[in-house]
């Protein structure tokens, strides 16, 4: 293995538990207040700072979830937003999604968390946003303090639901 797919590896392993913490944290919030429905923040800059090797992993996740190949919607409409985020089930990645997408809390539903947690939602959101500007084609010693990020946001995340 490689060491870019080591590092995309180890991020897929984190990936995955930090999103379905982000859905239970931001579901209500993004679902009943979002001023940017229906497609949210979704824009079409997911691939900012994603190595080659995730890109086609991301198509692979997707295809499993039902992504049918094609790229952004002919309507005027929806002609700015990401080709994997569907009306109805959003994202379809969940270990593959990038730090972009996974750390973008937007301003109103920070200070929701802010408000709602207080200091420890705020320590979550700094987090968010060190974890939301981390690139993956990076070399070892940057994944282990983007490795940190998410294994602090995982913690934190579990103490603002439990
Ligand atoms: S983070 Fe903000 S902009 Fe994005 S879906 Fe939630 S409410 Fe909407
Ligand atoms: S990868 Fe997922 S979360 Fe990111 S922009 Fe696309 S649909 Fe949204």
């Amino acid at each position: 293995m490689t060491q870019i797919e080591e590092i995309i590896t180890e991020y897929a392993s984190r990936t995955k538990q930090l999103d379905s913490i982000l859905q239970e944290l931001t579901k209500e919030f993004c679902a009943d207040k979002c001023f940017y429905r229906p497609y949210g923040c979704c824009g079409n800059n997911y691939s900012a700072g994603i190595p080659e090797e995730m890109l086609l992993l991301q198509e692979k996740e997707a295809k499993e979830n039902g992504w049918n190949g094609k790229g952004k919607t002919s309507t005027k409409s929806t002609n700015n937003h990401c080709k994997y985020h569907t009306k109805k089930e959003g994202c379809r990645l969940k270990l593959y999604k990038p730090p972009i997408c996974i750390g973008f809390l937007c301003a109103d539903l920070r200070q929701n968390i802010n408000k709602k947690y207080g200091t420890e939602g705020e320590y979550f959101n700094e987090l968010m946003y060190k974890f939301r500007h981390s690139r993956l084609d990076i070399g070892s010693h940057e994944a282990e303090k983007l490795f940190s990020y998410i294994d602090a946001s995982i913690e934190v995340g579990k103490k603002l639901l439990s």
